[in-house]
């Protein structure tokens, strides 16, 4: 058994606005175990929308509209479906009533135009939509070979399509096949084929549960897709495949499902009662706005500042001039000093600092690899991090923000 799913809407088809519901209602048949033949957007145009409406109950046994619901004329989903059916459109009583008390609540009059939505392909089942006027539409087709495809035509808007979907069309998807559950995990420190390689036969192909890899800005990302008749022969099957992947990932690992590093990162320094202070060149401020993000941060982070100059390293942080000019801004020395002197100033537990770096063009074959330094500065001494940017100059912002506070999640792990 599988699905189709048409988008109705000229204003799709022009590309004035993105098709996401029917992304929605593929992760949605996903998790009931229905694969999604085929996505199909059509503009507002009768006969391509009974060709379109044909062809997916042709193909595919449940076929999901929405959009073209609405009382305009150029709302045509409901002639399409009585064109397709090749039946009248007949009014429904309780739906008529349904449009005019809409109305009613917000004292207005019900326009003429309005009727339509109360009008139904005969022999179809309207779909109750207590979010607005127009109700969906269910049908049954039934093909020369005597198999049915359900057919259901839910509103355009998405809280309204959403709604309706879960309370009237998913229960009408009875006979479904196996059950989906994913779980992610999410990792840092190490490339995408190297965590390949290290999980080894856990990604292979066609494996149950399978695990993909995906990376964004240098976090690595497992996704755990089970497949089984129930959720809870699912989940059994996710926790295994979870165990395998700590086993073999060990400290890699930092967080599951949508925990970034710095979720991590507040988590541990709230559990050890540890305070934070940041003191950023290169990364601008990204350590404070990631680390500000995080619920209860307040509990541990005192506070940061953007040092990208050599005055404001020296006024704010007290980096001796000295120093600098010794060993240049860009350099491991500068680095801890930096972090020491805003460790001193914020007066908490620890504190991150990060180096600039120059610019660079990763095109150029001839160019040095640029580096920036992040360094740690705590009770029991200091670190410092090389942080090479190779790769994408647009994400190397992100990237060192999350060493520096990666570097700080180890140690704080490691004790
Ligand atoms: P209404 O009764 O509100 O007119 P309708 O079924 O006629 O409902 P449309 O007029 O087709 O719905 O769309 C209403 C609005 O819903 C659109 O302006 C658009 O913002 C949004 N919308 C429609 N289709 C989609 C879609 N596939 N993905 C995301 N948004 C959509």
């Amino acid at each position: 058994m599988h699905a189709e799913i048409i988008s109705v809407g000229t204003e799709l088809t022009t590309g004035a606005k993105l098709d996401t519901n029917s992304q929605w209602l593929s992760l949605e048949l996903a998790e009931i175990g229905i694969p999604v033949l085929a996505h199909l957007t059509i503009s507002d145009d009768l006969d391509a929308m009974v060709a379109a409406i044909h062809a997916a109950a042709d193909r595919s046994e449940i076929v999901l509209l929405t959009g073209g619901l609405g009382p305009t004329l150029d709302d045509l989903t409901r002639e399409a479906l009585a064109k397709f059916a090749n039946v009248e459109l007949v009014q429904h009583l309780p739906s008529f009533e349904h449009v005019k008390s809409m109305f009613a609540k917000r004292n207005r009059p019900m326009p003429e135009r309005n009727v339509i939505q109360s009008m139904f392909p005969a022999g179809s089942e309207p779909l109750p939509n207590p979010r607005g006027t127009a109700p969906g539409i269910w049908m049954i087709s039934t093909r020369p070979d005597g198999s049915q495809s359900r057919i259901a035509a839910m509103p355009g808007v998405p809280s309204e399509m959403k709604q309706m979907f879960r309370q009237q069309v998913l229960p009408r998807l009875d006979g479904r096949g196996q059950v989906i559950r994913r779980a992610r995990i999410n990792l840092f420190g190490v490339g995408e084929s190297q965590a390949e390689e290290i999980l080894g036969d856990l990604t292979a192909r066609g494996r149950d549960p399978d695990v993909g890899i995906t990376v964004h800005e240098a976090t690595i990302t497992l996704r755990i897709t089970a497949t089984a008749p129930t959720v809870d022969d699912c989940r059994n099957k996710i926790e295994r495949a979870k165990t395998a992947i700590l086993n073999r990932m060990g400290t890699l690992v930092f967080g599951v499902e949508d925990e970034e590093l710095e979720h991590a990162l507040v988590r541990l320094l709230l559990q050890r009662r540890a305070t934070l202070s940041t003191a950023e060149s290169g990364t601008g401020g990204l350590l404070a706005h990631r680390l500000t993000g995080v619920v209860g941060f307040e509990s541990c982070y005192m506070g940061g500042v953007v040092v990208p100059t050599n005055a404001a390293k020296r006024e704010l942080v007290s980096v001796d001039p000295m120093l600098i000019r010794q060993y240049g801004p860009i350099s491991a020395e500068v680095a801890l000093a930096i972090a020491k002197g805003c460790r001193q100033r914020f007066g908490t537990n620890f504190a991150l600092a990060v180096s600039e770096w120059p610019e660079f063009d990763p095109d150029d074959p001839l160019a040095s690899v640029p580096a920036s330094f992040v360094a740690l500065a705590g009770p029991k001494g200091t670190k410092v991090e090389k942080v090479q940017h190779f790769g994408d100059p647009a994400i190397a912002k992100s990237r060192t923000a999350k060493v520096a506070m990666n570097l700080l999640r180890l140690h704080l792990i490691q004790g």
